[in-house]
């Protein structure tokens, strides 16, 4: 009997242990999915909408309903634009009041570092590859010499309109514009003709938040709060309260992000020119700025996190992937902004105190992409022009792109205008950028989504070597320490 016991037991074993290993998959196919889900979303959206985007191609639709198809596009830009202002405000306000201010100077000088770093090394890399390929020599086609005059912009003014962001004459006014210095004919110098010939700079402005100003404002008042002790207390928890609501709405907003990223890809799909139309000269510019972004994006990057962390590099990227398609999608780090902090604090618990300082950063200055980009198309304009570089003008001109890159927005085209910067300050001529123009939009797409990984490996490098000051940082910091190991 009690052998027969045995034998029942067994059988049943035998039975059932195949039947739990498959529930066991089952139950971990799920886990993985559950846990995956916005991301299997917003890849799936890229695809299709590209998808779609081809199959509406020959329909040879109208702009007008290429507006409407983007509609729900359109929709999702707002309500990212709509997050950005609270959330940088807070997030910076909040992030560094809760530091020591030593210590935040030591994690600053780390961030500006990094930054620095790797935007040079892109634009160096996009310089060795524009010299390898040669995009601009590839055929001789007259075609590519045809283009519009842009306007002249003096690189002076620029950097001292740079500047003059930084310091916002009126807070409320940088929540909608920028200073931007304009050009308008001298009148004023009555019989002196060749003097009404000339153009003198005057004070202007253009639409859009003035990110480098309130950014300045609130690193500076957040330092400042966390120095009050008692007193700054009040400020303190309701900054931390409005980043904490606002990081609420983002995580319900961000379930149509899928839906809007789908028809502003297909739209833009629709849109663009055909390849053929290209000419060849354009399509190796393209592809040098690819093959520069990958290399950035999967190799030096990756490297500088793993030497520095020894992490695995792809754990943390794969973490991210919804921010990067939403940077795809978007063609804006700033809009990304909202994602790519769900993504950091929520997907790798990364602390607080870094990415909520480091990330509105990152989006407005750190433009590794941007830099890389603006340095082979400023060669392949010299390479258009039969022009020849040598060593020491290289040397510069990787200088100016950092520089330049550094003052762009992160908003959609923005490496583009700062790109005109680049081509007057390096003395070269400012046609041809009809032909940067035309293939603009995919490589905004693109060297958007290398920007945000940089700005997210990023927070990963300086986490790491700024562990020791993170983990002594008073009060206010265990704080938010506690927050961290909540999430
Ligand atoms: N669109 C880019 C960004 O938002 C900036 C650029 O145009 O390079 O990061």
């Amino acid at each position: 009997m009690e052998i027969d016991g045995h034998q029942s037991e067994l059988d049943s074993v035998e039975v059932t242990e195949p039947q739990e290993i498959q529930t066991h998959h089952r139950c971990n196919i799920v886990a993985f999915l559950k846990r995956n889900t916005f991301v299997i979303l917003t890849v799936t959206a890229v695809a299709s909408g590209i998808g779609l985007g081809f199959a509406l191609r020959p329909l040879n639709m109208s702009d007008r309903d290429v507006r409407y198809l983007m509609f729900p596009g359109e929709l999702l830009m707002r309500i990212l634009q709509m997050l950005m202002l609270p959330l940088i405000v807070s997030s910076l306000i909040s992030g560094t009041s809760s530091v020591d201010r030593k210590a935040y100077g030591r994690i600053g000088l780390r961030a500006i570092c990094y930054y620095m770093l790797t935007t040079l090394i892109a634009a160096f890399t996009g310089i060795v590859l524009a010299v390898i390929i040669q995009p601009g020599n590839w055929s001789r086609n007259p075609s590519a010499s045809s283009g519009g005059r842009a306007e002249a912009v003096q690189s002076v003014d620029a950097v001292l309109d740079l500047i003059r962001n930084m310091i916002p004459s009126n807070l409320v006014e940088a929540c909608f514009r920028k200073f931007k210095t304009v050009y308008s004919r001298s009148v004023s110098s009555g019989f002196n003709i060749t003097e009404a010939n000339n153009t003198v700079p005057v004070p202007g402005s253009s639409d859009g938040m003035n990110m480098l100003g309130l950014l300045v404002f609130s690193v500076a008042f957040g330092l400042i709060l966390g120095s009050m002790e008692s007193q700054g207390k009040p400020l303190r928890d309701f900054f931390d309260c409005l980043n904490k609501a606002v990081m609420h709405l983002v995580n319900i907003f961000i379930w149509v992000l899928p839906v809007g990223i789908f028809f502003l890809l297909a739209g833009q799909v629709v849109k663009m020119t055909d390849t053929g139309e290209m000419g060849q000269e354009v399509a190796m510019y393209i592809l040098t700025v690819i093959a520069g972004l990958l290399i950035h994006s999967f190799l030096t990057l990756p490297l500088i996190y793993f030497s520095v962390t020894r992490k695995n590099p792809f754990r943390l990227m794969s973490g991210v992937l919804q921010a990067l398609a939403t940077a795809f999608g978007t063609s804006s780090s700033s809009a990304t902004l909202p994602v790519t902090l769900h993504c950091m604090e929520v997907n790798h618990s990364m602390d607080k105190r870094v990415t909520r300082f480091m990330l509105p950063t990152g989006a407005t200055m750190n433009m590794d992409g941007a830099a890389l980009y603006e340095a082979v198309a400023a060669l392949f304009i010299t390479q258009l022009h039969n022009m020849n570089f040598d060593l020491g003008q290289i040397i510069i001109l990787s200088l100016i792109v950092t520089a330049a890159s550094t003052g762009a927005a992160g908003i959609p085209q923005a490496g583009l205008v700062s790109m005109v910067i680049v081509l007057s300050s390096a003395g070269l001529p400012t046609e041809n950028i009809s032909l940067l123009i035309m293939v603009d939009w995919i490589l905004d797409r693109l060297r958007t989504t290398t920007n945000v990984l940089g700005d997210c490996i990023g927070v990963g490098v300086v986490q790491h070597l700024s562990r020791r000051e993170l983990q002594s940082s008073g009060p206010a910091g265990e704080r938010l320490m506690e927050e961290n190991l909540h999430l």
